[in-house]
C-alpha cells in the first residue's frame, strides 16, 4: 500500500464532508473529530449493520442506552480508577509526551533521546465534576468503555425481559479516553464510539461461546466486504490478568496490521467485582434447575470510528480515470442519486423531482443524492468518489416512455428501467 494512501483519505474526507477536524475554526483540538453530513450518514449505517445483525436478529440478545457518566464506584469495581492507565515517557527538552509502548527513540519534535527508564504512570480516564462543587467528593468520569453500563444493569434486565442464560446484553455509545498520543486520524482519538456485547453463559459453556463469538465477529466483517483481515490471539502477557482468552481482529491499515475489535473471555471477573463493591447479589438463578451461579462473559469490543476508517481504507479505489469508494451497499452512505440530464428543461427537472420523491419515501434506501450540476461526466466522477451505488438519469427519453438509465457504480454499466419500478430494483441490488 503506498505511504500517501492514508493522506489521500483524510483529504478525501474533508472535501467531501465525511470527516472535519474538531472545532477546525478555532485551530482545532487533538484526538477529538466531527463527522460531516457523510461521515455521519457511514457511521450511521456502520451501527445499523451491528445492531441489525447482533441485537435485533437474535432471539438471545438485548440491548441497552445507559449513561455515560456513573457512580465512580463503577470504575472501582472495574478496576478502570486503580488501573487504566498507560506508560508515559515526557522529553526531558521540549516536554512533549509520548505513550511508552508506542514511542520513537528520539523525539521526533526536538531529536533529544527519550528515556523509557522514565516512564511514569497516567490515568487515561477523563475526570468530571457533578454538581455545583468542584471537589473530591463531586467527582465523576466520563466512560472510557460502554461495558461498566451493561454489567450495572445486568440485574435489571433479568429482572424485567425473560431473558434466559446464554444471553446478550448489547450497547454502542460514545467512550473517552484522555490518549497520551492519538494518531493516525481517527484511529485513535480521545473521543470515540463503541460497540459492545457481554453475553453471558454457564461457566463450563464459555469456550464454545467463545470460539462462536470469534467466528461470528469475522464472518460480520467478510460479509460487509473487508478484506485484509485477521485474527491475532493475545499472549498470556498481552491480555488483562482476568481474561482466559483473547483475539484480536486487525485489518491492515497503510500503517501496519492493527487491532479493530477485541473478543475477550472475561470469566465472572466482572459480575463477581461489581456484586462486591456494589453488595448487590447479581448471581442468576436456573429456572428450571433452580442452580445459582455467577454466568461468565464474552466480550466483543469493536470501535465504530476504527471501523469506519477501516472500511475506508479498503473501499478506497483508484481506477484510471476515477477515484471510487467501493463501500459495501449496506454501508454506502447514499444507495442512489438523481439526476435531470439538463438542469435548465423544467420538464426534466420536474420529472426527476417525481423519481426522487418517489425513493426518497422510500426509508430503507436511505438518504437519496440530487445533483444537477455540470455534465452528467462530472457528476458521475462526483458520486464514484463518495460511494454512492447507483446514478439514475431522467433524460428526454423519460418523459416519452417512463425509462431512467441506472448505472452502476463498480460494473459502470448501464441498463435502461422503467421508473416505477426502481424501488423494488434498488431493493435487491442493496440487499
Ligand atoms: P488499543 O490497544 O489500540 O489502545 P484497546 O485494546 O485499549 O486498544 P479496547 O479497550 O479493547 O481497546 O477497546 C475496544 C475497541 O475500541 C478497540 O478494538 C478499538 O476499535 C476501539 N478503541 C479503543 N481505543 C480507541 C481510541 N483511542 N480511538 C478509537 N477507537 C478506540
Amino acid at each position: 500500500m503506498p505511504n500517501n494512501k492514508l493522506e489521500k483519505i483524510v483529504s478525501l474526507c474533508k472535501r467531501r464532508g465525511f470527516i472535519f477536524p474538531g472545532s477546525e475554526i478555532y485551530g482545532g483540538i487533538g484526538g477529538f473529530y466531527d463527522f460531516g453530513p457523510l461521515g455521519a450518514e457511514l457511521k450511521f449505517n456502520i451501527k445499523q449493520a451491528w445492531w441489525r445483525d447482533v441485537v435485533q436478529m437474535r432471539d438471545d440478545v438485548v440491548g441497552l442506552n445507559a449513561a455515560i457518566i456513573m457512580n465512580p464506584k463503577a470504575w472501582e469495581a472495574s478496576g478502570h480508577v486503580s488501573g487504566f492507565a498507560d506508560m508515559l515517557v515526557e522529553c526531558s527538552k521540549c516536554h512533549i509526551r509520548y505513550k511508552a509502548d508506542d514511542m520513537p527513540d528520539k523525539c521526533p519534535e526536538c531529536g533529544n533521546k527519550l528515556d523509557n527508564a522514565k516512564a511514569r504512570s497516567f490515568n487515561i480516564m477523563f475526570k468530571t465534576f457533578v454538581g455545583p462543587a468542584e471537589d473530591t467528593a463531586s467527582v465523576a468520569y466520563l466512560r472510557p468503555e460502554t461495558a461498566g453500563g451493561i454489567f450495572v444493569n445486568f440485574k435489571n434486565v433479568i429482572d424485567t425481559m425473560r431473558v434466559k442464560v446464554p444471553f446478550g446484553i448489547a450497547q454502542i455509545g460514545k467512550t473517552f479516553r484522555n490518549e497520551i498520543n492519538p494518531k493516525d486520524f481517527i484511529f485513535r482519538t480521545r473521543e470515540f464510539e463503541q460497540m459492545e456485547l457481554e453475553y453471558f453463559v454457564e461457566p463450563d459453556d464459555s469456550g464454545r461461546a467463545f470460539d462462536e463469538w470469534v467466528g461470528l465477529r469475522e464472518k460480520w466483517y467478510e460479509q460487509l466486504g473487508l478484506k485484509n483481515i485477521r485474527k491475532h490471539e493475545q499472549s498470556k502477557e498481552e491480555r488483562a490478568h482476568y481474561s482466559k482468552a483473547t483475539i484480536d481482529i486487525e485489518y491492515e491499515f497503510p500503517f501496519g496490521w492493527k487491532e479493530i475489535e477485541g473478543i475477550a473471555n472475561r470469566g465472572d471477573f466482572d459480575l463477581k467485582s461489581h456484586s462486591e463493591y456494589s453488595g448487590q447479589d447479581l448471581s442468576y438463578t436456573d429456572k428450571e434447575s433452580g442452580e445459582k451461579y455467577l454466568p461468565h462473559v464474552i466480550e466483543p469490543s469493536a470501535g465504530v470510528d476504527r471501523i469506519m476508517l477501516a472500511f475506508l481504507c479498503d473501499a478506497y479505489t483508484e481506477e484510471e480515470d476515477r477515484v471510487v469508494l467501493k463501500l459495501h451497499p449496506r454501508l454506502a452512505p447514499y444507495k442512489a442519486a438523481v439526476f435531470p440530464l439538463l438542469k435548465n428543461k423544467p420538464e426534466l427537472v420536474s420529472k426527476a423531482h417525481e423519481v426522487y420523491s418517489l425513493l426518497a419515501k422510500n426509508y430503507s434506501l436511505g438518504p437519496i443524492a440530487w445533483d444537477d450540476r455540470g455534465n452528467i461526466g462530472k457528476r458521475y466522477y462526483s458520486q464514484d468518489e463518495i460511494g454512492t451505488m447507483h446514478c439514475i438519469t431522467i433524460d428526454y427519453q423519460t418523459l416519452e416512455d417512463g425509462t431512467v438509465t441506472v448505472r452502476d457504480r463498480d460494473t459502470m454499466k448501464q441498463e435502461r428501467v422503467l421508473a416505477k419500478e426502481l424501488t423494488n430494483i434498488l431493493k435487491e441490488k442493496v440487499g
